[in-house]
């Protein structure tokens, strides 16, 4: 099959925008609800002229562990187990959770690829969070604008690097 990249991260730090930003196309519905993603969480994209299927998480599961960071890991732990390569998203104007910390150390200790992508870095205030997200031991965050374009053809190229 087509190599699976997963796009995982707390509620509302644009997981379905980007998705849609990768996808190129309005598939899947994004809320100003935090957590709120119906519609398609599954498409076709290509990067660097090679296809993959990308796969947008939720962040809300019926009958939900009560803790957020729980929330996190139930909603993408199926899907990070097929990943050949995770986004693990984090929002650069919030700068870094306890809930992205956890979630990071989880995510480490699933032995997958992952790329942590400091979205919502268009303008300033951007730099400040990315510089903090180093601390997560995920490697180089890639800072991007998934509203507004910015940093999504260095992320496709680093994506088509790991695949
Ligand atoms: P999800 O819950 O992680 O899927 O987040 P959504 O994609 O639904 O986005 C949550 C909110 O963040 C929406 O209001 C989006 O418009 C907003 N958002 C997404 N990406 C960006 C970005 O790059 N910059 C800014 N400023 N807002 C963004
Ligand atoms: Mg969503």
């Amino acid at each position: 099959g087509l190599p699976t990249v997963v796009i995982a991260g707390r509620p509302n730090v644009g997981k379905s925008t980007l998705f849609n930003r990768l996808v190129g196309r309005r598939q899947a519905l994004v809320a100003d609800t935090p957590g709120v993603t119906r519609d398609r969480k599954e498409a076709e994209a290509q990067v660097r002229g090679r296809d993959i299927r990308l796969i947008d998480t939720a962040g809300l599961e019926e009958a939900a562990p009560e803790t957020l960071f729980g929330r996190m890991r139930a909603s993408s732990e199926g899907a990070v187990e097929q990943a050949d390569l995770v986004l693990f998203c984090i929002d650069a104007r919030a700068g870094i959770t306890p809930a992205d910390e956890h979630f990071a150390l989880w995510l480490r200790r699933q032995g997958r690829p992952v790329l942590l992508v400091c979205n919502k870095a268009e303008g300033r205030g951007g730099a400040a969070a990315a510089m903090e997200s180093y601390a997560l031991g995920l490697g180089d965050p890639i800072a991007v604008s998934a509203e507004h374009g910015e940093g999504i053809a260095t992320l496709m190229a680093e994506i088509a690097d790991l695949l």
